[in-house]
């Protein structure tokens, strides 16, 4: 794996690991925050007590206004109902008192009088039986002289709180009981609501039964709490009712404005830590990278390149002052002392590598396509320069524009010679031969024939010259012909010299060679320079005449038929005179071949033979 992989996962790793550890941080701080939320709670449940022991403490202290209440004592003692009626005739009393419900009992629990008021209607009710009822079957023992207690109780389905007191004579004898209470309506739980800021409401039962406590000096209050949801908590505070005989609720319903305001601000930490911190480990990563890895890895991708160029002259560098730009700079004198070592090795190789081919016969050089690389002393030798040589190339290559290398490849692939002038003097030839080297070179090898070629070309020349009359040869001829045949109009010539047998048998062969080398000289001089004459046969020879007119190719025709015949040919003592008859034809350009023209000509010079001799013929014309 690359360092630059390597480093973009640690980093990605760190920051995972940081921002997991901050967000669980923070996570665990918002949990924390509940048991804030249930001081608050719990203020809150002691204030609900006290508003409510408020209440309760001012019953008991009305109630006891009436217990001390002398003229009131008379009455209960002489259990006269129209004097209580009388006594408790101020109607406005219950609304003074904002209470619900006072009860007058005697010493046998004896209802004698009592009012109900509904504080919310603010209306005069008769007293609930249910409440009388409760009074005279309880044992109300347990209410009286209690202190601090609150009591609570539901008549017709309406919660209250309550206090009862005993009415004494001087004796200190019971003569009676009066009860006070005061109903926990709408209006007394807005009193608390606005009191706690919190929605304060009674329920009856709920779904659990673990409690938490408060424990306040003689206090123990029981209370749950309930979360709804992010927004809202409920918490419910036990007490005892008596007449249900059963528990009931204050629901307190609470905004979590702490839970809240806690979480935004967490959130809103973790959000700032986390952007600190990414930008942090990015500016760490950027450091990081450009002063270290970057410069690891610039060095690295140099080696590389040096190591697949195998280029030990490329630099590495590196402009800081460290130990990796350390590393770098002995890196760089490591490589050119090696470079040195192996250049010094390779000259050797190469000194050597050339005084071989200096040795060697042959001109040799090593090129890249155009240009010249190295050349051996031979080349030296024999052009002086490598301008000299291109110049010759341009030379054999002025039609075709080639390069060096494709000229030298394309004579050692025809295998002819290449004609140079090396400083004005004659034509040298030089065959090539190309080899394929590595890197795209390649080795020309040249050798000079031109001695050769010279002395193959006299040979050539000799090979095509009849001995006798010196002029070509059948094979010559015929080769001139077919070069013709296909490019030219010409006419061709067929002569046999008449009844030469007989010179022969008559002079001598000697005599007849004379005889045929001067005709020969005779007849070179009548034909032009453009024309060829060859020997075909013994006595036989035949004219390329370069002239396309009949008429013209007739009277040169005559012209020699006539020389002969007018020439005395001198051997020894003996003068002698000779003909020859001619036949002649005309090429059919690109239909004749050699032998049908040779044929068309031969035939002529035979009727020449057979209408007498000493006569030209052209071919019959169809
Ligand atoms: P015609 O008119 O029919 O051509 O008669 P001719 O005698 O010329 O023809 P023929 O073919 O019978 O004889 C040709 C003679 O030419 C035969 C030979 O003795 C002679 N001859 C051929 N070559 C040479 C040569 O190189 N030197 C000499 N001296 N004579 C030659
Ligand atoms: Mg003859
Ligand atoms: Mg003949």
């Amino acid at each position: 794996m690359k360092i630059s992989k390597k480093m973009a996962l640690l980093f990605t790793l760190i920051s995972l690991i940081i921002i997991t550890f901050i967000s669980g941080l923070v996570q665990n701080r918002i949990q924390k925050s509940q048991i804030l939320e249930d001081k608050i709670i719990q203020r809150n449940i002691l204030k609900l007590h006290n508003i409510i022991d408020f209440n309760s403490e001012y019953l008991k202290k009305i109630a006891y206004e009436f217990q001390e209440n002398e003229r009131l004592r008379d009455i209960i003692n002489k259990s006269d109902h129209a004097q209580l009626k009388t006594y408790f005739s101020d109607s406005n009393l219950m609304e003074e008192l904002n209470i619900s419900n006072f009860l007058i009992f005697d010493k046998d629990k004896k209802f004698l009088f009592g009012k109900s008021y509904d504080i919310s209607s603010n209306e005069m009710l008769s007293v609930s039986t249910e409440l009388i009822n409760f009074i005279k079957t309880k044992d109300i023992k347990k209410y009286i002289n209690k202190k601090k207690e609150i009591f609570y109780m539901t008549t017709d389905y309406e919660k209250s709180i309550f206090d009862i007191k005993e009415i004494k004579n001087r004796n200190t004898q019971t003569i009676g009981y009066i009860y006070f209470s005061r109903a926990i309506d709408s209006h007394f739980l807005s009193n608390i609501s606005d009191v706690l800021q919190e929605y304060v409401s009674l329920i009856n039962s709920v779904d659990f039964d673990k409690f938490n406590t408060i424990k306040n000096k003689k206090l123990n209050i029981k209370y749950k709490t309930v979360n709804v949801d992010e927004n809202y908590l409920f918490t419910y505070v036990r007490y005892f009712d008596e007449f249900e005989n059963k528990n009931f609720y204050f629901s307190i319903k609470s905004k979590r404005y702490i839970y809240q305001e806690l979480k935004s601000n967490m959130n809103f930490i973790l959000y700032c830590v986390s952007i600190c911190f990414l930008l942090i480990i990015m500016i760490f990563y950027i450091f990081i990278k450009i002063f270290f890895s970057d410069r690891i890895i610039k060095i690295s991708n140099k080696v590389k390149k040096i190591s697949e160029n195998n280029n030990l002259e490329i630099i590495i560098k590196d402009n800081y002052d460290d130990e990796i730009s350390f590393l770098a700079k002995k890196l760089n004198e490591m490589l050119l002392s090696i470079d040195i070592k192996q250049h010094e090795k390779l000259k050797k190789e190469r000194d050597f590598l050339k005084s071989v081919l200096d040795t060697q016969q042959n001109i040799i050089m090593i090129t890249q396509g155009d240009k010249i690389q190295s050349v051996n002393k031979k080349f030296v030798d024999t052009f002086t320069s490598e301008d000299n040589f291109l110049s010759n190339i341009v030379l054999v290559d002025n039609n075709t524009q080639k390069n060096l290398l494709n000229i030298a490849q394309y004579y050692s692939s025809k295998n002819i010679p290449a004609k140079f002038q090396i400083m004005g003097d004659d034509n040298f030839y030089f065959t090539f031969d190309v080899s394929k080297l590595d890197m795209g070179k390649y080795l020309i090898c040249m050798n000079d024939v031109s001695t050769l070629n010279k002395k193959i070309s006299h040979l050539e020349v000799k090979a095509s010259i009849d001995g006798l009359t010196k002029i070509f040869n059948k094979v010559a001829i015929k080769d001139m012909c077919e070069v013709w045949i296909d490019t030219k109009e010409f006419h061709l010539l067929v002569l046999d010299i008449d009844f030469f047998k007989k010179i022969n048998d008559t002079y001598g062969h000697l005599c007849g060679d004379y005889i045929l080398k001067d005709a020969i000289n005779n007849i070179r001089k009548i034909i032009s320079k453009k024309d060829y004459i060859g020997r075909i046969g013994g006595e036989e020879f035949m004219i390329l005449l370069d002239e396309k007119n009949k008429e013209n190719a007739i009277n040169i025709a005559q012209r020699i038929r006539q020389n002969i015949e007018n020439t005395i040919f001198d051997y020894g003592n003996n003068l002698l005179k000779i003909t020859i008859s001619i036949g002649v034809a005309k090429n059919i350009l690109n239909k004749d071949t050699y032998e049908t023209i040779y044929e068309r000509a031969d035939k002529a010079l035979y009727k020449a033979k057979d209408e007498g001799r000493n006569r030209v013929i052209y071919e019959k014309e169809e």
